[in-house]
């Protein structure tokens, strides 16, 4: 366990994965004095905000879960999103978190004081508090895309995006546009298309998706999960180890990308009979350039008689649907705008004023950037989980969370005075990761939330997440510097 002063004031921003994790560790530790804030009502983050039907994880539960608070269902492989949801209000719940939230709380500047090492926060409704210590867990997929669509205003039915799912809506007997080809749209599609009379899906680029394991575990395996305690950790060992081994080599092209791009064309042919279909279906970008869809649904759907794809581009939205790039007027009573989210602009709205006036923004300005996506030059005791180029598309996101919350600790532990990475080691790191950038596949031309507009990749991270953790188990000396106030 790792001390820090158990008097530091340290502020938590966001009660999702990263948040609960950070305030465990505190608590762990010591620290009397941490407060979480959170802008919703309740904890869990993007799984507290997407209630679509079907929203659920691609990442096996006994690896999408704390190393110190496993889950272990004998029966559930992939828990849905109202199984993770309880999962975290049960940490926030079991680990004592609930005193130290601030919920419907949202934090819209942090601005740093020299002369006491110590930052000033200010909520929504103008509160002001001070802190010695300030992380950011806001997440990356939060913030929801909403794409500018000429005529989308004189829609005259109803619209939202994936994340404001409206429950109330009677889907039956409607005609649903489904804008948006990701994900969240195919995890979505199966019920929809159950549901509506018809369903138009717009895809302007198509995914490369690759098969997703049985939801729940076979008889033999909940026998087996139910008699042998220690299989739970085997699981979890194992299906680590198989992302990292096989999947991480497909961002950089390495042994398993060919293979990958085999099973992902032999998963179409096996699930869509129709060659023309087929063939609007094939990506022209290489494996893994976008995050990579896990699903067995989505295909199948597209092959109902009540389900059309559509790939001529849209050109407006009128009162009535949607008109094509080709001029086709189709109907719609629905649109579901399963767009994605605004993944590169990480923590805006916050304002963020570090050492002698500088802003978060500003230095930002061409993309974020953090050491190893933690710390920032010129922003001392300001720390970030989930911040640029740490989120994952082949391995599980709370494996990489951990990393951080034990390094950040460990940065914590040079406590009191102003804890700050230096310009030299975050020069080195910048590159190391410039190099590393130009071996994966994301330099190729595919667009995604991985990259600023500008074509700058600063969502993922670039290697296997064991270099993660062996960089990240490293001392933060020298690469931190520990200065006095004043
Ligand atoms: P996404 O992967 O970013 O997909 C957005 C979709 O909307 C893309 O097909 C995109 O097309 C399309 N789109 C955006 N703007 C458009 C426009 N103006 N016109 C037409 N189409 C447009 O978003 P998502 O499906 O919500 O998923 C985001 C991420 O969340 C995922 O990559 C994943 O990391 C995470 N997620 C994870 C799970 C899970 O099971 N673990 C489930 C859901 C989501 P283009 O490709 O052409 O841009």
């Amino acid at each position: 366990m790792t001390a820090i002063p158990d008097d530091a004031r340290v502020a938590v921003i966001g009660a999702g994965f990263g948040g609960l994790c950070m305030a465990v560790a505190l608590r762990d530790a010591g620290c009397t004095s941490f407060v979480v804030f959170e802008k919703a009502g309740e904890v869990g983050g993007i799984w507290r905000d997407n209630t679509y039907p079907g929203c659920g994880c691609d990442v096996p539960s006994h690896l999408y879960s704390y190393s110190f608070e496993k889950y272990r269902s004998r029966n559930v492989r992939f828990p849905g999103q109202p199984q993770i949801l309880d999962y975290l209000r049960g940490v926030a719940d079991k680990y004592g978190l609930r005193g130290h939230l601030r919920t419907s709380t949202e934090i819209v500047a942090a601005e740093y004081a020299q002369e006491t090492a110590s930052w000033t926060l200010t909520t929504a409704a103008g509160e002001r508090m001070v802190f010695d210590v300030v992380i950011s867990a806001v997440g990356q997929l939060h913030r929801p895309h909403v794409p500018v669509i000429a005529g989308q205003d004189s829609f005259a039915g109803r619209a939202f995006h994936t994340t404001g799912w409206d429950h109330g809506l009677e889907l039956t007997g409607k005609d649903v546009a489904v804008i948006g080809t990701g994900s969240s749209a195919a995890q979505l599609l199966p019920i929809v298309a159950e549901r509506a009379r018809h369903v138009d899906v717009y895809q302007r680029t198509p995914n490369w998706v690759i098969p997703k394991p049985k939801a729940e575990f076979g008889q033999v395996t909940r026998w087996a999960l139910g008699r042998v305690p220690a299989l739970h950790d085997v699981v979890r060992a194992g299906t680590y180890l198989a992302a990292d081994l096989a999947l991480s080599p497909v961002i950089s092209r390495g042994w398993s990308f060919r293979p990958a791009r085999w099973a992902a064309l032999a998963h179409l042919r096996r699930q869509v009979p129709q060659a023309e279909l087929r063939r609007r279906l094939v990506p022209d970008y290489p494996i893994g350039c976008k995050r990579i869809v896990i699903d067995n649904g989505f295909y199948p759907s597209l092959t109902r008689p009540n389900v059309d794809l559509v790939t001529d581009g849209i050109e407006r939205i009128t009162p009535s649907g949607l008109r094509t790039g080709t001029g086709e007027q189709r109907r719609a009573d629905v649109i579901v705008y399963a767009t994605g989210f605004r993944a590169t602009e990480f923590l805006v709205p916050m304002k963020v004023v570090g050492r002698g006036g500088r802003s978060l923004d500003d230095q930002w300005s061409d993309g974020a950037d953090a050491y190893y996506g933690m710390a920032v030059p010129g922003f001392p005791n300001f720390f970030l989980v989930h911040g640029p180029n740490t989120i994952l598309g082949h391995n599980s996101n709370v494996f990489m969370i951990e990393c951080q919350v034990r390094y950040i600790m460990k940065c914590l532990s040079l406590l009191p005075g102003a804890v700050e990475v230096t310009e030299a080691a975050m020069a080195g790191y910048d590159r190391w990761l410039a190099r590393r950038m130009r071996r994966t596949v994301w330099s190729a031309g595919c667009l995604s939330w991985y990259k600023t507009p500008t074509g700058r990749v600063t969502n993922p991270w670039p290697a296997a997440t064991m270099r993660y953790w062996w960089l990240t188990s490293r001392n933060p000396r020298p690469a931190f510097t520990r200065r006095a106030p004043g």
